[in-house]
């Protein structure tokens, strides 16, 4: 018998300890993908043989699993699925001479209570032409396994490709009793939410959508990111219905009815209907010396403004943008005055707070000290939120560690720094599944 499973999961330490019973049951193999190690533990404490796959890809984890049994039939199992003596005896009466595999009738349960009289004509479906679905515990003669190349490496619908091919290439069985996945997910997802969904998402796969895609939709509606994502598409729609917020509205007009005449141009835009971005003096210092720095030569002697001040500036701006303005948070290289002066936190708070009032920070630097600090650059984007960064990198700079300005002779030469920083967003997006721009 062989489950996949990605992550942890509550049944199966029953199911296998609830296998042990049935000793026509040969080998059991977990192929599972990122199992929590004391699940593992627990599993190989069982007797169960494990397998594990670096990403949640069903079709290859399945594939994985049957390449190391041994029996002459193959059950794919979900631990979700419960299997009692009945189910394990009816498999062990399957005439191995005429049929080369099946699964089990699926049995309608609490999902669906008024749609129990269907139940009749689903068992003739999936006996004439219907799918052998995942969780109805399909099996198949390991010869004809092979000689079939197994499932299709699949993240997602593995059981529809591999199914079809397997109706097609012998005599099938349905058996009796039917089986029953764990209902209790769905109904609290909502039952009817669930059916459509997945309903749709076999269309969109019969029309051609990738089962990668697929996979990816699925998890992000399936996980707790699911309020996420319907918090977007309601402010995407809230967006659609009512394009310009109307306190913005109300800024834009007096910003343009305050400029004299002889400075408002027919075709404007910027500042008509939307506001490009102010900024905020987080501190005059940089660590660099550049060529053609703007800032002032007394500038690194010029304190760091206290919390309270800057929270004042980002107030003033949010006042005289309205919601959602670009803020930039310049003055020098920020990220390198705060984390000199031991004041990392406070830019971290920066971040939060100007996204708290409504205005949307951008974090302009060398990027020096943050790919040197990469901890820093985790803090501003995981605990602030900081989401979008402009990196000031070019052949004018003075005073990047490892690049002196006398040794840099095209940009080209830079492109180790510009990736050296390009790849420690992606390692923060990874590891905290957050997406800085
Ligand atoms: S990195 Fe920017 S702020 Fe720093 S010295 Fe160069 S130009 Fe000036």
């Amino acid at each position: 018998m062989i489950i996949p499973v990605w992550g942890g999961n509550g049944t199966l330490v029953p199911l296998i300890q609830s296998l042990q019973s049935f000793p026509q049951v040969r080998e059991v193999i977990i192929s599972a993908a990122g199992l929590p190690p004391n699940v593992a533990c627990k599993v190989k404490s069982l007797g169960a043989i494990f397998v594990e796959s670096a990403e949640p890809n069903r079709g290859l984890q399945l594939n994985r699993g049957a390449e190391i049994a041994s029996a002459d039939w193959l059950l794919f199992h979900h631990a979700d699925t419960g299997l009692s003596s009945k189910h394990v005896a009816a498999l062990a009466e399957v005439d191995s001479t005429n049929t080369v595999g099946g699964a089990f009738y699926r049995k309608f349960d609490e999902r669906h209570p008024h749609l129990r009289w269907l139940e009749g004509f689903e068992r003739w479906h999936s006996r004439a032409f219907g799918t052998f679905y995942g969780d109805q515990s399909i099996f198949v003669r390991r010869e004809h396994f092979l000689k079939m190349s197994g499932f299709a490496p699949l993240p997602l619908m593995e059981d529809v490709e591999f199914s079809a091919r397997l109706r097609r290439s012998g005599k099938i069985r349905l058996l009796d009793p039917p089986v029953e996945s764990c209902a209790h997910n769905q109904i609290q997802r909502g039952a009817w939410r669930v059916t459509l969904r997945n309903l749709i998402f076999l269309v969109l796969f019969r029309c051609g959508v990738s089962a990668e895609r697929l996979h990816s939709w699925y998890y992000s509606i399936d996980s707790k990111d699911a309020v996420k994502v319907a918090g977007r598409w309601q402010k995407r729609w809230q967006a659609f219905r009512q394009p310009i917020d109307p306190e913005k509205s109300r800024v834009l007009k007096e910003r343009w009815d305050s400029l004299p005449d002889s400075l408002k141009l027919p075709n404007q835009i910027s500042g008509r209907h939307l506001t490009h971005c102010g900024f905020i003096l987080g501190a005059s210092y940089c660590s660099f010396h550049c060529t053609h720095c703007y800032l002032p030569k007394n500038a690194n002697r010029v304190p760091i403004p206290s919390l309270a001040d800057v929270k004042e500036q980002i107030d003033a701006n949010r006042r005289f943008q309205g919601p959602g303005g670009g803020l930039q948070i310049t003055g020098g290289d920020v990220a390198d005055a705060y984390w000199r002066a031991g004041r990392a936190d406070e830019l971290v708070e920066i971040v939060r707070y100007a996204y708290q009032v409504g205005v949307v920070p951008m974090l302009m630097t060398h990027g020096q000290t943050l790919v040197e600090h990469p901890e820093f650059l985790r803090r501003l984007v995981v605990e602030g939120g900081l989401r979008q960064i402009s990196v000031h990198i070019d052949m004018t700079q003075a005073g990047r560690h490892g690049f002196p300005i006398n040794q840099v002779k095209s940009e080209a030469d830079l492109h180790p720094v510009r990736e050296a920083f390009t790849d420690l967003a992606w390692r923060i997006r990874y590891r905290d599944g957050t997406q800085p721009q």
